[in-house]
């Protein structure tokens, strides 16, 4: 099923090693670790801009852009990530979901251009007057096939950092 296409490995991956919450703004350094923009900027706040400073988990020295953190690379693979997990978690369907009860969307009907569930897509597969064009979440399955080769590089590019920090 879709729900179980998120390796647990997922939340530690996209979760920032400073704030231990889900990244907003990843940013690479020149090491293989990535940080939170605003973690960084907090990490960076008593360096002169241009100045070097370190990686929080491998000391590995960057330079500080002239315009700040905000100039270091973005780490879009894991960007990417992030938005595809956000997605696919909070797609509700669009007829039973409420304020109180979540209840993920796994189709999508393309005459009623509604999210819907497994269980309210079933008269729309056997609609009177024809039976409506339902198709499985995009989302869901651009994450399954691009999310996954993210998620590999990522797992490639995290694995390469713990090596480093641990005999460096
Ligand atoms: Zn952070
Ligand atoms: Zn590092
Ligand atoms: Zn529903
Ligand atoms: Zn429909």
């Amino acid at each position: 099923m879709a729900s179980s296409s998120f390796p647990p490995e997922l939340d530690e991956i996209t979760t920032c090693p400073i704030c231990f919450e889900e990244f907003t703004s990843p940013k690479l350094l020149d090491c293989p670790h990535s940080f939170c923009l605003k973690c960084l900027q907090g990490h960076c706040r008593y360096k002169p801009l241009g100045a070097k400073a370190q990686c929080p988990l491998c000391r590995m020295e960057f330079v500080i852009p002239s315009n700040g953190p905000e100039g270091l690379r973005p780490n879009l693979v894991l960007q990417n990530l992030i938005e595809a997990k956000r997605k696919a978690r909070a797609e509700p369907c669009e007829v039973c979901s409420t304020d109180e009860q979540f209840v993920r969307a796994t189709v999508f009907c393309m005459d009623c251009s509604q999210r819907l569930c497994e269980s309210c897509s079933l008269p729309h597969k056997r609609w009177g007057g024809g039976a409506h064009d339902v198709k499985p979440l995009g989302d869901v399955q651009a994450f399954n096939s691009e999310g996954k080769l993210a998620f590999v590089l990522v797992i490639t590019m995290v694995s390469l950092g713990q090596q480093r920090a641990w005999h460096g």
